[in-house]
Formats: structure tokens, sequence, C-alpha cells
């Protein structure tokens, strides 16, 4: 199977791409499940890459062949056997469903806390010490590539030292795992094995969206382990209340614990990510270079990572020095790729489809409530998605008298961001639904 999938990736990627990194591939199969697939790698820089940019691909490809979607493990060859560890200790034999094995780099040592996650990173070492005490469940939620699933995964490896049973797995996998079950008349086995355990991590729970069937036996997982005391923490994109295609009753317990949220990191917390990274993968990369990538890549922390690798890996291939004009050249497309030219006019037309108003009185003087709202949104998405544009071009463009107004709307909004959840998960949907259209459309 591993050799098909392989095979498989190989028409879906150029012929030198597939030499350099794929080819180096090794199917681990004493440390595979159907559901956790481990390949290996021959170093560090290739595993880094080759994880960044073909494990999905990689998982896709299994589930195009076998109907489920199993977690792919890219791994330096020698981390197998003794770094990593089985997470699931429980004294039943293993079945093929056993849960995922966590990542050892996502510890809590590991982690950079900064004011944009400091809450979150709080919660998770608490729960790690005093589980199914105060905060059950916890639920950690906010961007892609913000440190949820490093979080989660803290908690395990830590509870895992600890000697606890750990149960780790996306909500995928459990979907998975539970018609499996289903299927098989298991359902025994699967229910001794979620509620037997001192710790059921789950990742990104708003996969079960709409998946009532999972939803029903979720909730009576929980509702066991909540009586038994047993720590639930779960990461979702979304506060629970926002997340769609849920039972209300599983969202209000989801409530019932602690809600904690992960912001994007401000400039000194991605310099000092960065300088981490750095530290445990052995690049050196000096104090220009790495402002120059805080500076200019965003927020997402994985796309950093990748950034990164993908300079280091150029440095080393062509034996070139990293300075600041090699990173800026060899960033130049992850960069340009990023800020994929969103226009003025793009910002209005996404925000005028949304919230229904029309285009003309987003940029008119039109003062009701609903279109002066949209209008700040306006321009507080212009500003942060064009940077390029001055205030006096965003006055011009948005009908304002002059800088000072866009001053002003940049501070209501900044308020309400700070003051009101509901405001800033909708700001936040406008702006992916603009840099998403404006991806689907290149
Ligand atoms: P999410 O699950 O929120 O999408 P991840 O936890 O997968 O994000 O984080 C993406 C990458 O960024 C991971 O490799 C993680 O180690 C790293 N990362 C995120 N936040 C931090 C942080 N505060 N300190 C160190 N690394 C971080
Ligand atoms: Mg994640």
């Amino acid at each position: 199977m591993a050799d098909r999938v392989l095979d498989l990736l190989k028409s879906e990627i150029s012929p030198s791409e597939y030499k350099k990194y794929i080819s180096k591939l090794r199917f681990d199969e004493k440390n595979s499940t159907s559901d956790n697939v481990v390949f290996t790698a021959p170093n560090k820089l290739l595993t880094g890459w080759i994880r960044t940019k073909y494990a999905d691909k990689i998982a896709h490809i299994y589930e195009s062949l076998t109907g489920t979607k199993p977690t792919v493990n890219i791994e330096h060859r020698s981390f197998t056997g003794d770094v990593k560890k089985q997470v699931s200790q429980s004294t039943q034999p293993k079945s093929k469903t056993a849960s995922t094995i966590l990542n050892t780099s996502y510890t809590f040592e590991n982690f950079v806390v900064g004011s944009s996650n400091q809450l979150a990173f709080g919660a998770a070492q608490s729960v790690a010490t005093n589980p199914g005490q105060q905060y059950n469940p916890l639920f950690i939620y906010g961007g892609s590539g913000l440190g949820k699933t490093h979080l989660i995964q803290a908690i395990g490896n830590y509870a895992i030292n600890q000697g606890a049973t750990v149960i780790y797995t996306t909500s995928e996998q459990f979907l998975n795992d539970f018609l499996y079950n289903m299927r098989n008349h298991t359902m025994e086995r699967f229910r001794k094995k979620y509620r037997e355990c001192d710790f059921l991590l789950i990742d990104d729970i708003q996969f079960l969206s709409n998946k009532e069937q999972t939803q029903e036996e979720f909730f009576h997982t929980f509702n066991e382990l909540h009586r038994l005391h047993k720590q639930i923490v779960l990461t979702s994109d979304k506060p629970p209340k926002k997340i769609a295609g849920f039972e209300e009753r599983l969202t209000t317990r989801f409530e019932w614990g602690l809600m904690a949220d992960v912001q994007p990191p401000g400039l000194e917390t991605k310099i000092s990510i960065i300088k981490k990274k750095c530290e445990l993968d052995n690049i050196y990369l000096d104090d220009e270079v790495i402002n120059y990538i805080a500076a200019h890549m965003e927020d997402n922390i994985r796309e950093i990572e990748s950034a990164i690798i993908y300079l280091n890996a150029h440095a080393q291939l062509l034996s070139k020095q990293i300075t600041i004009d090699f990173a800026a050249e060899v960033m130049k497309d992850l960069i340009k790729e990023r800020t994929v030219n969103i226009t003025l006019d793009d910002i209005i037309r996404v925000i005028a489809r949304e919230l229904n108003i029309k285009p003309s009185d987003i940029k008119s003087r039109k003062r009701a409530q609903p279109i002066v709202e949209a209008r700040r949104i306006g321009i507080y998405l212009a500003k942060t998605l064009t940077p390029e544009n001055k205030m006096k071009d965003l006055a011009e463009f948005f009908g304002l008298k002059d800088h000072t107004a866009v001053s002003h709307a940049m501070r209501k909004i900044n308020e309400l961001l700070q003051t009101d959840e509901d405001f800033k998960v909708k700001v936040e949907e406008l702006k992916s639904k603009i840099t998403s259209t404006k991806g689907e459309s290149l």
C-alpha cells in the first residue's frame, strides 16, 4: 500500500521533486497502523521539509485508496524506537485503531509564551498538572498555525511522563474509529478505549460538525469521563458557540470548564518563536534575518517554520551564507504568495456580499449603523491586508474627510475587537473569505 501511495504521489509532483524528496522516504511498517502511517527520512532537514510539503498530500492519497484518512508521520530515522512513545497505555491488546503518536517536540518547554497565547498556555499547564479538577473540559480555540496542536500535545507528553493514560486523537480519527467499530460490531471495545483513559485529547473538534451519530457517541463519552473527573481537552478553530452543526447540549458542555484562545503572535513573540525553532533545528540565522522573516511573514507559525526550513535548505544546497539579501531573494515567492495582491475593491466586494450592504453605501458618508460598521471593518481590513495603501489613500477610497477619520475608525474597531468576541469572529471570517477568494481566483 505504501508503495502504491508514493507511486500515485509521483504522478502529482514534478520528477525532480520526487527524486529530491520522496524517493528518500522509507515506509516504517513496524510503527504504522491503519490510521497512523509512519515514514522515515534520512536527515532532519528533509524530514521537516517533507512533513510540511507532502504529509497532507500523502494522507489524502491514502484516503482516496482506503476511504480512511490516516495521520501521516514523517520522522527522522534516528528518532524511531527511543524517543517516540506509544500514547495508548491501555491494557488492551493494541487494536488496529490505536491512538496517534504524539510529536515529542511539542512540549511546554518548546512553546514560546507571549501575550497572544499566555492564557491558553497557563491553562494547558494547569490541566496537565491538575487533571480533572478546575478546568474540565479545557477548550482551546484560535486560527490555524497558532499553536493549538502544540499545546494539546504538550499536555499529552507531560501526562505520559507522569504515567497517565492518554488518548490523543483528531476528531477525524475519532470519527473513523467510531465508524470502524460500528461496522465491525465492536463498539464495546471502542467505548472501553475512550472511557478508560485519564486524558482524552481531541484536536480540531470542529470536524465533527454535522456528524450526528458521532456527536451522540462523543456526548456519552464526554459525560462518562467528566463524571469520573478525567481530563478532557478539545481544540477548535472557533469558540464553541460559533461552530456550526453541533448539538447544543455539546456546545454548552464545551463551555463548562475553561475556554482559552490563541491569538496571532505579536512581532516580539514571532521573533522569539523563530529563535526557538532555529535552536531546536540547529539552524543559524542572524538577528537581521530573523527580524526580516518575522516582519515579512504573516502570523501562521506553521508557515513561518516552513519558511525557515526552506531558507536553510536552499542555503545548504547552494552552499551559501544566509544573508539578508539571500533571505529576501529566496523568500520572495513565499512572501508574494502570502499577500496575493488583494485590492481595496476585493475587500469591499466581499464585505458587501457577506453583510448584504451595497458597495456604494460602504464608500458613502451614510451614518446608518450597519453601514458605519461595514465601513469600519472595510477600513480595518484594508489597513491589514493592503499595507501599501497610505492613510490618505484609504480616506479617499472610503469617502472620508481625511486621514484622522481613518485613525478614528481604526481606534473604534480595535476597541470592539478587544471587547466583543462575536465581532472579532465576524471580522476574522471576513478576512479569511477575502484572502481565500483571492487564492481561488489565482
Ligand atoms: P494549530 O494546531 O493551531 O494549527 P500548531 O500547533 O500545529 O497550530 O502549530 C504550528 C507550528 O507552529 C507547530 O510546529 C508549533 O510547534 C509551532 N508553534 C505555534 N505556536 C508556537 C509557540 N508559541 N512556540 C513555539 N512554537 C509554536
Ligand atoms: Mg492543529
